[in-house]
């Protein structure tokens, strides 16, 4: 890494930058709360186009719901979401996830969502096959919570820019933007959509256009990578 970037961005003028130059993102539209949480069940591993189609199959048979996903052989979940890849494996943690909001919260995700966050969080990450990734997007776009969501993205961009704290675990990731920002669920939701937009276009993981990044005036990594 070089030793001639200006200075350290701070996690807020990491955002304003970002903002300025992505503009406002409108991310994760999901009907219900209920279908973010699937969403975000199905996406582990693969990519949103996958569960794009996973998921309209499942509006198609009228399944979207937590008792009516519940009443569904086994079989045939695995035939509606199998374009998500993983079908079997996720399949069952779809049965989990719906059996647990059916036996404590009355099969609605609204209810567990009544909980403060981190009782919420608690709860969701108890669950097998949800992760602190998924519990947080269960939370933020299904809840409305104020959880900042990490991802891949994310480590590669903070990375990048000298901004990993610690060891780079999730939790120190996610800790980093919980301290440093007002806890706003929208800002939150931006931010992050702004990270995937970002990483995405410009920062990729191989080759990222250094010469057209808004944050190469910061970036100790802009000339391991120019040209
Ligand atoms: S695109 Fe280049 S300059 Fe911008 S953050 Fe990524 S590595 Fe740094």
């Amino acid at each position: 890494m070089s030793s001639t970037a200006n200075r350290t961005l701070d996690i807020r003028q990491l955002y304003d930058l970002l903002r300025a130059h992505f503009g406002h993102q409108n991310w994760w539209p999901a009907d219900t709360p209920f279908e973010t949480a699937i969403g975000a069940i199905l996406t582990q591993n693969t990519a949103w186009s996958n569960v794009e189609k996973a998921i309209a199959n499942l509006k198609q048979a009228n399944v979207l719901d937590c008792s009516s996903m519940l009443k569904l052989p086994t079989g045939k979940l695995e035939e509606l979401i199998r374009p998500s890849g993983f079908f079997r494996q996720k399949t069952e943690r779809l049965q989990l996830f719906c059996r647990h909001l059916a036996k404590h919260h009355g099969g609605e995700l609204e209810n567990l969502m009544t909980q403060d966050t981190d009782s919420a969080r608690k709860e969701l990450l108890s669950l097998r096959g949800i992760g602190p990734e998924t519990a947080d997007s269960i939370l933020l776009y299904g809840g409305g919570h104020a959880s900042f969501v990490v991802d891949a993205y994310t480590r590669r961009l903070l990375d990048r820019l000298g901004l990993l704290p610690g060891k780079g675990s999730y939790e120190e990731m996610r800790n980093l933007f919980m301290r440093l920002l007002p806890p706003e669920p929208e800002l939150f939701n931006e931010y992050h959509a702004l990270i995937v937009s970002h990483c995405k276009e410009i920062c990729r993981k191989r080759k990222p256009t250094c010469d057209s990044c808004p944050l190469m005036a910061n970036c100790p990594s802009r000339e391991a990578f120019s040209t």
